[in-house]
């Protein structure tokens, strides 16, 4: 058995009057992510993530933000077809470790609603996925509420 490491980065500029969805959950803010699909840059940081462990390039190959039919599309159909890749090669999601970056809203509350969102796009049990939240200290252009961004860590096994 072999193990691979993939990263993934995302980040969305945010805008008055967009629902906010991060991990697959809409939150309560009055600003939400600017984007084709609907912006979750964690579940974009995550596919991204998972293609990259599996060496099978990123989400804008297999998604180009020029098709039509990811306007407005729901992240975790990302999440589904990016496994599927993954089944197909005979990989293993093992472990998923994120950061997500924004100044508001608080997003730990609502962490065990978005496990449970992205394990179910993956098939695999919520205990696999952890999730952290930070703010940038009023830094930057996330510390101004301007963007929110996610970084996250996927480990694979092959069989
Ligand atoms: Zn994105």
């Amino acid at each position: 058995m072999s193990v691979r490491c993939g990263i993934g980065y995302d980040l969305h500029r945010l805008a008055t009057g967009r629902p906010l969805i991060v991990g697959g959950v809409e939150l309560p803010f009055d600003k939400g992510p600017v984007g084709h699909s609907d912006g979750d840059v964690l579940a974009h940081a995550l596919c991204d993530a998972l293609l990259g462990a599996a060496g099978l390039g990123d989400i804008g190959t297999h998604f180009p933000d020029t098709d039509p039919r990811w306007k407005g599309a729901n992240s975790l159909l990302f999440l589904q077809h990016a496994k599927k890749l993954l089944d197909e090669k005979h990989f293993e999601i093992a472990w998923i470790d994120a950061v997500v970056i924004t100044e508001k809203p608080k997003l730990g509350p609502h962490f065990p609603r978005m496990r449970e969102a992205l394990a179910g796009a993956l098939g695999v049990a919520s205990h696999l996925i952890h999730l952290k939240a930070k703010t940038n200290e009023g830094v930057d252009a996330i510390g101004r509420g301007e963007a929110i961004a996610a970084h996250v860590v996927v480990t694979l096994t092959h069989r």
